[in-house]
């Protein structure tokens, strides 16, 4: 046998996040004010501790990592880079296909990954709380799981479908000592004009955002901030450690450099983990095919404008220029909940704007086959936002059965699915459907967007 699987040692652990920024031939545009002007870092004071915002804007190429970080890390990290063969032989394809597996973390996904550092930085500026939302669950069991190892209290609002469909995610959270109610909540003004309006909504992620940002902001002891688990530019910089970590496994393995690049995209940030280091090669004139996948069902950047929107549904973030759905969009209730966001990570939409990324999306029906071919092959039971990355695999793969070529393909285990098995349920026994958004959708995103500035598409035109 082959090797198929590569550890990097403890001491081969990056030592530097790597920052897209500084390498982009067009910057993202700045985020705006409720004035229409370029916010400055003190206006996200209120939000996010400065040691963080400072990142947030950095345009240095490499930040480093603190050893305190590091050595929390270390539980899992070095993570596994793994060689599908047991599916390559499946498929029947020339193919070679990688896969970075950030299912080996405690909470089971990428997320710790960037929710280690926010605490540390958190708890470095003097705060006790954090507040957040979660959608699937991943991110507030990741939240909850930083913050109980750094010393912080951590309350997470849920996303009530999510909430419902998925109660051990919730446990997980107590289990590492977090709080967690549904969103929409009567706790915040947010959540009971909502609960007013739609009583049985299913809640969306940027209502869950509006909850816990106010409640950060509200606390008059001021030592509560709010976290992001994707979207940010400095949670695109915590994950770059994913992609570092593959490219030294790749090297060791003697592999040549990736073909294809493949991650699921909800807000972009295992995508864009996996992703940057590798953008900034083909910024350096490597010849690679970086894919972003998304639902059928919440097509934010392949059917998404680019335009400035709101982060939240209560429009109390900065204007962000990003592909979106329109912060008022209430994705379907699909079970690949981490995927349901109507914006993405500024990064991640420049380099579409530029032609660096080619998202494509895929229906959940192809993506729960996927999972199940993933399963009866490799043997692993992935996350349904994982699945979305899994089909983009077996496309391009069948596409270099096709074409006969040898190509090398490396995507980005985000998460297992032990904890998503409500969605395998609803597969096998016949309940999902295909589900592509229908078009009246996006006029209301129009309409949701239309007095807001224009954002301009800033192309170098060399992709
Ligand atoms: C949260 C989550 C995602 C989506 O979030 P990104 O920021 O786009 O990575 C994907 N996969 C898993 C397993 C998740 O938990």
């Amino acid at each position: 046998m082959e090797e198929i699987k590569v550890m990097l040692k403890e001491k081969d652990i990056p030592k530097q996040w790597y920052n897209l920024a500084a390498d982009l031939p067009n910057p993202p545009l700045p985020p705006l004010g409720p004035d229409g002007n370029p916010i400055g870092p003190e206006m996200l004071a209120p939000v996010f501790p400065m040691n963080l915002i400072e990142q947030e804007v950095s345009t240095d190429r490499w930040i480093d990592i603190p050893e305190e970080i590091l050595d929390i890390l270390y539980r899992w990290r070095p993570a596994p880079l793994r060689r599908a063969v047991y599916l390559e032989r499946y498929l029947d394809t020339p193919a070679k296909i990688y896969y970075k597996d950030e299912s080996v973390s405690p909470p089971g996904s990428h997320k710790p990954n960037t929710a280690v550092p926010q605490a540390w930085y958190n708890k470095q500026f003097g705060i006790e709380r954090l507040t957040t939302e979660t959608g699937a669950g991943q991110w507030g069991s990741a939240l909850a799981f930083a913050c109980s190892l750094i010393g912080l209290e951590c309350k997470i609002f849920m996303v009530r479908i999510s909430f419902d469909q998925k109660p051990f995610r919730k446990i997980m959270m107590e289990v590492w000592g977090g709080n967690c109610v549904p969103s929409p909540s009567p706790e915040t003004n947010a959540g009971r004009k909502i609960l007013e309006e739609i009583p049985d909504t299913p809640g969306s992620l940027g209502i869950a955002i509006s909850e816990a940002i106010e409640q950060a902001v509200t606390d008059p002891t001021g030592k509560t901030r709010y976290s992001l688990g994707s979207v940010l530019n400095h949670v695109m910089l915590h994950q770059t450690i994913i992609g570092q970590e593959a490219k030294a496994q790749l090297k060791l393995l003697g592999e040549k450099d990736p073909d294809v690049v493949i991650g699921c995209a909800g807000g972009g940030s295992n995508f864009a983990g996996l992703a940057f280091p590798f953008t900034q090669d083909k910024i350096n004139g490597a010849d690679i095919e970086i894919i972003p996948v998304e639902p059928t069902a919440c097509p934010t950047m392949t059917r998404g404008p680019f335009a400035y929107d709101f982060g939240d549904t209560a429009c109390t973030t900065p204007l962000m220029a990003m592909y979106t759905l329109g912060h008022a969009f209430i994705p379907p209730p699909i079970h690949a909940g981490g995927l349901r966001y109507h914006g993405m990570a500024p990064l991640v939409c420049q380099c579409i704007v530029e032609g660096l990324h080619s998202p494509r999306s895929i229906d959940q029906v192809e993506c729960y086959e996927a999972a199940l071919t993933w399963a009866r092959t490799e043997g692993f039971i992935c996350a349904p936002e994982t699945s979305h990355a899994i089909a983009g695999a077996i496309q391009e793969a069948k596409k270099a059965k096709e074409e006969g070529k040898e190509k090398v393909i490396l995507f980005s285990y985000s998460g297992h699915g032990l904890m998503d098995l409500t969605g395998y349920d609803a597969f096998l026994s016949g309940k999902l459907t295909k589900y592509s958004l229908p078009d009246e959708e996006l006029e209301k995103t129009e309409v949701c967007l239309k007095d807001f500035p224009p954002a301009e598409m800033k192309k170098s035109g060399k992709w």
